[in-house]
């Protein structure tokens, strides 16, 4: 191994808990003037500390590029030389897997249309058996975090020990101006769930265009993620993949620059007296809200025994539309939206008729 590598691979494990990390480079590697040029321009930006590329790109439909192959490996390779940046790439199958660590490829990823299929997950984390290297692994296309989690726990199996998490958007049938819908909260419980991974967001997947990107940096860090993957191409309007998301180095130093960091925590004192009041009082009103809830249960049962005394159905779906229609006027009044508000009262009414159930079976009149 060459002193350089070695001195790409000892940082490595200090860039793994820098804050934020920030990681960029093109969709895919096209040529090696384009790899080593992006590569250039972002060092010079001072403010990327992972390069990335895809050589071999999943696509959704055929005839699309798909990557350049392990020819490009060699460029990556050659980029790292020039800039010191790690560089990393996706993998989707076991001989991927093999082709990167033969060119000592730094970081590997797996993509939203691995990360959906158990089957090629386990070839890739089979691959890995023994190796250690940092992997990255995107949430699946569809909002499924079980695949999600499965897919770690297969990866952690294998025995890697540096693994991160990226949020890159799901795939949804509602309209939003997003290539891939977010899902904030989806991205919030896996964080909650894998408090110890890196937590990465993908504003370039999500956003599908450069111009909605600002704000979805803005709010990832916001959420406290760990850092960025933002992809980055020296003329992205002839990118050969994803050429609407993709900004040049100088334009995404622009768009780092504006983002404002705030911290987790603050040392002031005034803060955190402030801070401890608020959480009191949430954490009563939470209380409150609970004995509400509790309270409300209970009238529900007492409405099932008058049921059950008059062989009435449990459900009324006239008194249900009649409590919906009214909740959710008071609700526009109170600024409380409108998708919160149906699920919260899908929730309620569910909770409802399943203790209103309870109570006609265990007062069922008993068999003969
Ligand atoms: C990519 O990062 O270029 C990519 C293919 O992403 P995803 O797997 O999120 O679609
Ligand atoms: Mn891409």
């Amino acid at each position: 191994m060459c002193a350089l590598q070695v001195n790409a691979l000892a940082s490595l494990d200090t860039l793994w808990s820098k804050r934020p990390l920030i990681i960029s480079g093109p969709c895919s590697a096209e040529t090696r003037t384009q790899v080593t040029e992006t590569a250039l321009r972002l060092k010079a930006t001072g403010k990327v500390d992972m390069l990335r590329a895809g050589i071999w790109k999943p696509r959704t439909k055929p005839g699309l590029f798909e990557g350049v192959g392990r020819k490009g490996l060699p460029w990556l390779q050659e980029a790292r030389e020039l800039t010191g940046l790690p560089i990393m790439v996706e993998v989707a199958t076991a001989r991927q897997v093999e082709e990167a660590l033969a060119h000592q490829i730094d970081v590997l990823w797996i993509g939203a249309r691995t990360t959906v299929n158990p089957f090629s997950v386990q070839e890739v984390a089979d691959a890995l058996a023994g190796v250690s290297i940092p992997v990255f692994i995107k949430n699946p296309i569809n909002p499924d975090l079980e695949l999600w989690a499965g897919a770690v726990e297969r990866i952690e199996r294998s025995g890697i020990k540096n693994i991160g998490l990226i949020h890159r958007g799901f795939s949804t049938f509602s309209q939003t101006p997003y290539r891939n819908a977010p899902l904030w909260h989806l991205a919030i419980e896996m964080k909650l769930r894998f408090p110890k991974l890196v937590f990465i967001n993908d504003p370039s997947h999500i956003c599908g265009r450069r111009d909605l990107l600002g704000e979805v940096m803005q709010r990832a860090i916001d959420l406290d993620v760990d850092g960025l993957m933002i992809e980055s191409h020296i003329q992205p309007e002839q990118a050969w993949s994803d050429a609407a998301q993709q900004v040049t180095p100088e334009v995404l130093a622009t768009l780092l620059s504006e983002l404002v960091w705030r911290s987790e925590d603050s040392s002031s004192d005034a803060y955190h007296s402030a801070l401890d009041q608020l959480r009191q009082q949430i954490n009563q009103l939470d209380e409150e809200v609970l004995q509400l809830l509790a309270r409300r249960m209970q009238v529900a049962e007492q409405i099932a025994t008058y049921k059950q005394e008059n062989n009435i159905t449990i459900l009324q779906a006239g008194r249900w539309q009649e409590i919906m229609e009214r909740t959710l006027r008071r609700a526009g009044e109170l600024q409380l939206s409108r998708t919160f508000i149906t699920q919260y009262l899908d929730a309620l009414h569910m909770e409802s008729i399943s203790h209103q159930q309870q109570i006609l079976d265990k007062n069922k009149p008993t068999a003969g």
